[in-house]
């Protein structure tokens, strides 16, 4: 970790993790410094867990296609002018010609994970990679609350880092989810430790498949396993009736538009719910229709061969999975007639979905500060800032775990350029005015 450059040895903005989100946010940070007085200039530091910058790796499968359009990049809805787009990393790669030919808006997942990696190695902005956070805690004097140190540890050593902030912004991402009870194991995981997994699977070691969960990465997984071992049952098993598509059409991807985030966040509690239940099956629970399609036709293809390698068994809960060693006994309940039966399988995969990272878990110390509404949540302004109470002169920011106040598109890449322009803006003017001599309070 780096000395800052500033006169107190604090940091204007320390970001925790350092995926697309806080990689925009960085970017951001550069170019607002490089169009600033130097006297404007914002100090910032990333601190990310992983040894190298990384989206996704797991399910970093050949074909997979991005779901959103490559001009929501990093930056070009912000500043389409800026050196850090996909078209100025095409360019960078010898591509640029090729990829218009190609006619499509939708690169390969690994294309897009290349030009994230490329657009972290680019950044400007110092990033302490293998450093995991653990929490943030209040400085405080006289004034109140003057500073936030965050607390982080070197990973693989029992070295702790303590950086000072002014503001931190919690870009944690998303973590897999598996029903209550599940217990993961080498035959048990879930779909986001795909690649990994089957990396370390020989073909004959495996027959049959379990694959639980009807959304995206369900389909894919059983899309991928089902061609990579040509020998293997895969079974895909949920409680639908069938795969739901996608909705991206493009009315309803207005949702998704930077202007959506302002009428999300005005909206009453009421209407926030209605927009959520009409539209939650832009990203939840819904599947690709090329990939929904794609499926159908090996399996009815298979009907035709007579080589059934591809079942489906929809209405049907899975309620347990045992790993007795050699093979996993799944437990399964059919909606028809809520009858129970075994099935044997060597691996199961739980494509069961992902949360939100919740930031209160590292901010145990500071959430006596922070308001609330009347369902005991985190009050989150506008900018992205959590409401604090009393005298507070630091800003705590979140990005990713705000659909409920920012909607749909908090955990995903479409808003990363104009949220991170937006918090660059809120933290350089309180910054500013603080250092005119100013008081920093926020109440
Ligand atoms: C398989 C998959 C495909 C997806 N595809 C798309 C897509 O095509 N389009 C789209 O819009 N969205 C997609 N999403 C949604 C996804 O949330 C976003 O793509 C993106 O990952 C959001 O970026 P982020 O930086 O908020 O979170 P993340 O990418 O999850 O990054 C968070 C980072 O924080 C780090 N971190 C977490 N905790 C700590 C800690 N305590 N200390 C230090 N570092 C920490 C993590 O290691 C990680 O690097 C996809 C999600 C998945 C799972």
């Amino acid at each position: 970790v780096e000395t800052p450059d500033t006169i107190d040895g604090i940091y204007d903005l320390v970001g925790i993790g350092f995926g697309p989100a806080n990689l925009g946010l960085a970017i951001a940070l550069e170019e607002h410094n490089a169009a600033s007085d130097h006297a404007d200039a914002l100090c910032g530091l990333f601190l990310e867990r992983q040894e190298k910058f990384g989206w996704q790796r797991g399910m970093l499968i050949d074909d997979a296609r991005m779901q959103v359009s490559f001009l929501k990049d990093l930056v070009t809805l912000r500043n389409p002018g800026s050196d850090f787009g996909f078209l100025s990393y095409l360019q960078d790669r010898g591509r640029l010609v090729d990829f218009v030919n190609h006619q499509n808006f939708f690169p390969s997942r690994v294309e897009f994970h290349d030009y994230f990696e490329w657009a972290a190695a680019r950044s400007r902005v110092p990033v302490a990679y293998g450093h995991e956070v653990l929490q943030v805690r209040p400085v405080t004097d006289e004034r109140g609350v003057v500073a936030l140190e965050v607390v982080c540890q070197s990973v693989g050593t029992e070295d702790q880092v303590v950086v000072a902030a002014r503001n931190v912004v919690i870009s944690a991402g998303l973590e897999p989810v598996v029903p209550d009870g599940v217990v993961t194991s080498d035959r048990i995981w879930h779909s986001n430790e795909l690649l990994d997994r089957i990396e370390k699977l020989r073909a004959g070691d495996v027959r049959r498949f379990v694959v639980v969960g009807a959304g995206q990465s369900a389909a894919e997984v059983v899309a991928h396993l089902h061609r990579t071992f040509d020998n293997a049952e895969v079974w895909s098993v949920f409680t639908r009736y069938g795969y739901t598509p996608a909705d991206d059409s493009p009315f309803v991807n207005r949702i998704f538009d930077p202007d959506a985030v302002q009428t999300y966040f005005a909206a009453s509690a009421t209407v926030k719910d209605m927009l959520m239940g009409y539209h939650r099956n832009t990203n939840y629970s819904a599947v690709d229709a090329d990939l929904i399609d794609e499926l159908y036709r090996r399996f009815y293809q298979e009907k035709v061969t007579g080589r059934q390698r591809l079942h489906v068994l929809n209405m049907s809960r899975v309620l347990a999975s045992r790993d007795g060693g050699e093979g996993v006994s799944v437990t399964i309940e059919s909606l028809r007639d809520n009858s129970v039966s075994e099935l044997a399988a060597d691996i199961v995969v739980y494509a069961t979905g992902y949360r939100s990272v919740n930031p209160e878990g590292f901010l145990h110390e500071i959430l006596p500060l922070c308001r609330r509404n009347t369902d005991g949540q985190l009050c989150v302004e506008r900018d992205y800032r959590l409401s604090t109470l009393g005298d507070v002169g630091c800003g705590i920011y979140l990005q990713g775990s705000t659909e409920r106040t920012h909607g749909l598109s908090s955990s995903l890449l479409s808003n990363v350029a104009i949220r991170a322009d937006e918090i660059v803006r809120s933290i350089a003017e309180v910054t500013n005015t603080s250092r005119r001599g100013k008081s920093s309070v926020r109440a």
